[in-house]
């Protein structure tokens, strides 16, 4: 029988995507954690938000908990890239365990600034998403009801604030550059003297993938963005997609995961992943793309990235 060309598909690959420099530490704190110690060693929530490396890490011999409690003291706990409360760091140091804090050191720098703000007896204002971890981990830097959040532009406009007390503000880092903007603004519209940072605490691997997924998104028929659900930046990522002009845009576990029917009839597709998406995900993608098309691919690259974190261990072996 002859051999059907296989129809033509256009893929738009926005660069910078997948694994940023703290999440890359995140997980080589935990193997070598496991290499150091043994198995089993536990992780005080999933080390980063994706199903494959919570799975891969698993087999490891890593074992995910919610709170420091669920762990046996005589075990070392690591402590999620997203950071955690004052708390859970007492509830470590009163177990008398063996705490390793893979907290990504964009994320400590937010929790170092919203203490400071407190210690200089500012009120904080945390631009966020609730339930969040990062956002819990950010609220438990000072007592409770101190940190107020801040999710909305109409949370900003209709926040009470409890009495005068300057007022200061900080942010989760993986927000959409353009919502925290708006809020940032009716922020100081209604507080002028609000302290902030400079910009804001968005970090670079988060407005990097943004800009890129902004790049690439104009003109596609369909825009996937490889990740987990609970993974907040690849969230923004979808909508970053939806609000660059991507006809659809949406988030997929992995290639297994992808209703391939999505695929019927269209000529251009985007493509990225979140800041804890491996890159073999995005690789298997292509690969299953590949069987039954012709790939034209285009690689939209808006910058070029060179964050290295070093791992706590490598201070403390
Ligand atoms: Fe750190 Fe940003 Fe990566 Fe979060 S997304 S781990 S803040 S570099």
């Amino acid at each position: 029988a002859e051999k059907r060309a296989k129809p033509r598909i256009t893929v738009r690959l926005s660069s910078p995507r997948g694994f940023c420099a703290g999440v890359e530490r995140a997980i080589k704190t935990v193997e070598e954690t496991l290499s150091l110690y043994g198995a089993p060693v536990y992780v005080r929530h999933e080390i980063v938000h994706n199903a494959h490396v919570v799975a891969r890490l698993s087999a490891m011999g890593a074992v995910f908990v919610e709170s420091v409690a669920e762990a046996p003291t005589d075990r070392p706990i690591v402590f999620s890239a997203h950071g955690a409360p004052q708390s859970a760091h007492a509830d470590a140091a009163q177990r008398k365990m063996v705490k390793i804090d893979a907290t990504c050191p964009l994320v400590l720098k937010v929790h170092t600034q919203a203490r400071r703000h407190v210690a200089a007896g500012r009120r904080v204002l945390l631009i966020g998403h609730a339930n969040h971890p990062e956002v819990i981990g950010t609220m438990g830097q000072a007592p409770d009801g101190e940190i107020l959040l801040v999710q909305t532009i109409q949370d900003a406009k209709d926040i009470t604030i409890p009495d005068d007390r300057p007022l200061a503000y900080v942010t989760q880092t993986t927000l959409s550059v353009d919502d925290t903007a708006g809020i940032i603004s009716a922020l100081k519209n209604r507080f002028p003297d609000i302290a902030g940072p400079a910009k804001e605490d968005i970090c670079y691997a988060t407005s990097n993938r943004q800009d890129a997924v902004k790049a690439s998104a104009p003109g596609t028929d369909l825009f996937v963005v490889i990740g987990s659900p609970t993974s907040s930046n690849s969230v923004r990522l979808v909508e970053t997609a939806k609000a660059a002009g991507a006809k659809h845009a949406m988030l997929v576990e992995d290639a297994e995961q992808f209703d391939w029917d999505m695929i019927d009839g269209i000529s251009t597709i985007g493509l990225s992943a979140g800041a804890s998406a491996p890159e073999s995900l995005v690789e298997d993608f292509l690969t299953a793309l590949a069987s039954e098309h012709t790939l034209d691919i285009k690689t939209i690259e808006t910058a070029r990235e060179n964050v290295v974190f070093n791992t706590p261990l490598r201070l403390a072996s």
